[in-house]
């Protein structure tokens, strides 16, 4: 069996179910898997869930693709705050989506179709949430993709994502709704260049991760937390994220999630 190695740790062993996103962030209902969208030319999709025609439906979204000590471990270092700004989103988020509007005029003129502004709690972890996404796009990527964030996941001091990997989010402002994870796919331009990238949309968030060594082109855009990477375990406090918000047609093309309105 070539593939059942766990993808964090990239060790053989027996892998245990796992929700992404957990469970108590409101993944128990049906959900649907789709392999990316139709402008994606080339898809590299790979998760270990059945799949009929590319995609399938269950009731909360399971991936079997981790061990159990990557499990507990992601489960007792990161996983409450990654469901507590989920939480503290839904809180605020009527608040949020009504300020959209009010800026939609005035962020035209700078060049962000829209954006939103959210501050974080004093006890929040930006290290952390960076930690829980990205273990989420290792348990959802082609096996072995990964491995290089084996260290930055396992030791959660650690401020070492690989140099390789640039992580944007933005906010859906469907609250509800699907959980896509694309796996890595590489989107082609016109002028023969292309990115590499993997998406999850976990409304109300979605996250882009970059490949920027294999990619021979990455788009400019809106919504980077890659610096979040860098700060340290306790660095905890006020931060406020500003995330590019996506509207209509564009939630489900997550390469122009972010996308400045004079950019291609
Ligand atoms: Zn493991």
């Amino acid at each position: 069996m070539g593939n059942r190695f766990c993808r964090i740790c990239g060790e053989h062993k027996p892998l245990t179910l796992e929700h992404i996103p957990p469970r108590s962030t409101g993944n128990d209902h049906v959900v649907v898997v789709h392999r990316g969208d139709e402008a994606v030319m080339h898809s590299l999709f790979d998760m270990e869930v059945r799949d009929d025609d590319g995609y399938r439906q269950s009731h909360g979204m399971t991936f079997k693709t981790l061990c159990e000590d990557c499990n507990e471990y992601l489960g007792a270092n990161y996983v409450e705050t990654f469901k507590g700004l989920y939480l503290d989103f839904a809180h605020e988020s009527g608040d949020i989506l009504d300020g959209l509007d009010r800026d939609r005029n005035e962020s035209e003129t700078d060049g962000v179709e829209r954006y939103c502004e959210f501050d974080l709690g004093e006890g929040f972890r930006p290290l952390a949430f960076v930690k829980q996404v990205v273990s989420n796009f290792c348990a959802t990527t082609a096996p072995g993709s990964m491995l290089d964030c084996k260290d930055f996941l396992l030791d959660r001091g650690n401020i070492s994502l690989p140099a390789r990997y640039r992580l944007h989010m933005a906010v859906l402002p469907k609250l509800d709704g699907e959980s896509v994870f694309s796996g890595w796919m590489r989107v082609l331009f016109d002028d023969g260049t292309f990115c590499d990238m993997a998406f999850i949309r976990m409304p109300p968030f979605g996250f882009v991760l970059y490949d920027t060594e294999s990619s021979t082109y990455l788009p400019d855009r809106a919504g980077d937390i890659t610096p979040m990477s860098r700060m340290g375990w306790d660095e905890t406090g006020k931060i406020t994220l500003v995330l590019p918000t996506v509207t209509g047609r564009n939630a489900s093309r997550p390469y122009l999630w972010g996308r400045y309105q004079n950019a291609v």
